[in-house]
């Protein structure tokens, strides 16, 4: 029996699974396949973000955060605390709850929603239509939809030479579910997941060496906030090492050796176990077969145009498999323009008003484009910054580290990017990202009545600073 729908997405990640409840809101038939299984053998929706990603990597980021804190920065407040201690599977198991509570959330707006969630690995073949596939690899069921969203997100790359056996070479999941803190702890690539996860067992206690390819740290940042990010990381003990490709793995009497060429001369550190944090590949093998018609990329990226229309009519991609960054925000906003134009309306999504969050202490944020870019492009701009030791309350919570930096037009004013660390900027970088949406000018933001005293004034200063009148430092 072939089932019939408006819509059907493959995939239940930010991406897909918003996608689905949209196109339900709008009133159109939809349903949602996703083959994802749980630790616990059981289906459970949310894709990558909110299983092993987004959420899981924020629950231990917080609760490794909090036992730092206790243990070094309490002190300072007159708190002293004897025989802290941290244990990892109770940890572990918080961590679990949050995911489930989130994962089974999305099942209930699917119910509500009217979503038909399907478990199964979906293939989109000729003609629209959509063979569900069991683990056996069997149809099990067959689709067709009117319009069909492919959403199957992203896997982590591996290194060739260094495959993972995920007990001792990890990727990014086995690195989020270690039930005790190793001694050692090596981590290929030092990017985002790098570094976040890197900050959650360097907390706890582990030895942790970062070994990373490039010669530049955080190149995708803004050059003074990697190089504060990189001071504050060294300082807490992260081993960060530049211009290090890793090559091989070999045992040792005590663990293992990680080789790599630095400076070309072969180079290698002893751990215990290896996170392999390299990147992300397009999860696309097998979703889309040739009859199909849609076209992929060298490198398996699903190809489409700025509204996510793939080349084959009512047929759209979005989220981690397509072009662009790999984060959870911009999938749900793909999710839901495409779902408002099956629905005929209009959408708008700005790629330049995505904002970046790496949650290591200090966090890291930023919207737009870095200084060094729009020079690169021949633009006239302004700068003003601001630092966060200036504002009272960042010094009143103890964390008077980092600043935020504003970028404008020299001619016209108008923001064209802001870059922050410091405490809290996951939060503060959402009011830029608001400003650059509605194309403010640093001016607006000037004028604009910051609470006292809050986080937010070094927004607020910082943007008086690019007129060279910030009040609370010599400009
Ligand atoms: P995914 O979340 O990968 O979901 C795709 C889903 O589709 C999966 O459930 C998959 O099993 C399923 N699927 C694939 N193929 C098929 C098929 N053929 N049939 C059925 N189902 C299929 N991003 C942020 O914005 N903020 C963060 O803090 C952040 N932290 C991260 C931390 C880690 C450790 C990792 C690994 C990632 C993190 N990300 C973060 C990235 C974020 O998780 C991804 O950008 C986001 O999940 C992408 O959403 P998506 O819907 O495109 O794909
Ligand atoms: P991201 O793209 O944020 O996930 O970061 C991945 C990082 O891994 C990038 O900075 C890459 O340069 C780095 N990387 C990739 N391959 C290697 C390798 N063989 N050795 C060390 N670092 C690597």
């Amino acid at each position: 029996m072939t089932d019939s729908f408006d819509v059907i997405v493959i995939g239940a990640g930010p991406g897909g699974y918003v996608a689905a409840i949209r196109c339900a809101q709008l009133g159109l038939s939809t349903a949602c396949i996703d083959n994802l299984i749980n630790h616990k053998g059981d289906p459970a929706l949310g894709g990558t973000c909110l299983n092993v990603g987004c959420i899981p990597s924020k629950a231990l980021l917080d609760s490794s955060e909090q036992y730092h804190r206790l243990v070094h920065r309490f002190p300072a407040h007159g708190i002293k605390a004897k025989g802290v201690s941290m244990d990892v599977p109770t940890m572990q198991n918080r961590k679990e709850s949050i995911v489930e509570g989130l994962t089974s959330g999305i099942a209930q707006l699917f119910k509500a929603n009217k979503v038909t969630s399907i478990h199964g690995f979906g293939r989109l073949t000729m003609d629209n239509t959509v063979n569900v596939i069991d683990e056996s690899g069997q149809i099990m069921r067959t689709l067709v939809g009117r319009d069909i969203i492919l959403a199957p997100g992203s896997t982590p790359a591996h290194l060739p030479k260094i495959p993972f056996d995920h007990e001792f070479v990890l990727d990014s999941t086995g690195a989020l579910n270690l039930e005790n803190v190793p001694k050692r702890l090596g981590i290929i690539g030092a990017g985002v997941i790098g570094l976040e996860l890197g900050s959650v067992w360097n907390r706890l206690g582990s030895e942790v060496t970062l070994l990373e390819a490039l010669d530049d740290f955080l190149p995708v940042a803004d050059h003074q906030v990697a190089r504060e990010a990189r001071r504050q990381f060294t300082k807490q003990g992260l081993d960060i090492r530049l211009g290090a490709a890793v090559s091989k793995l070999s045992k040792s009497k005590n663990g293992l050796r990680v080789h790599f060429l630095q400076k070309d001369a072969d180079d290698s550190v002893e751990v215990d176990r290896v996170v392999v944090a390299i990147g992300r590949r397009p999860a696309t093998d097998g979703v889309i077969s040739a009859d199909s018609g849609v076209g992929t990329d060298s490198r398996g990226f699903i190809v489409v145009d700025d509204e996510c229309r793939t080349n084959v009519p009512n047929v759209w991609a979005i989220g981690d498999a397509v072009r662009g960054p790999m984060l959870a925000h911009k999938s749900s906003e793909e999710g839901m323009a495409v779902a408002e134009r099956i629905a005929g309306g209009k959408a708008h999504v700005d790629f330049n008003c995505v904002p970046w969050v790496i949650y290591t202490s200090p966090e890291i944020a930023w919207v737009g484009r870095t200084e060094n870019e729009l020079k690169a492009a021949g633009h006239d701009i302004r700068t003003g910054s601001f630092p966060f030791a200036a504002t009272g309350r960042a010094r009143a919570m103890e964390e008077p580290v980092g600043f935020v930096k504003m970028v404008a037009d020299a001619k016209t004013d108008r923001l064209l990017g802001v870059h922050m660390i410091g405490p809290h900027v996951s939060e503060l970088i959402n009011e830029c990202v608001l400003a650059m949406e509605y194309q403010a000018s640093s001016e607006d933001l000037a004028r604009t009545i910051h609470a006292h005293p809050s986080l937010s004034e070094a927004v607020h200063e910082a943007a008086l600073a690019v007129d060279r009148r910030a009040i609370h430092k010599v400009n």
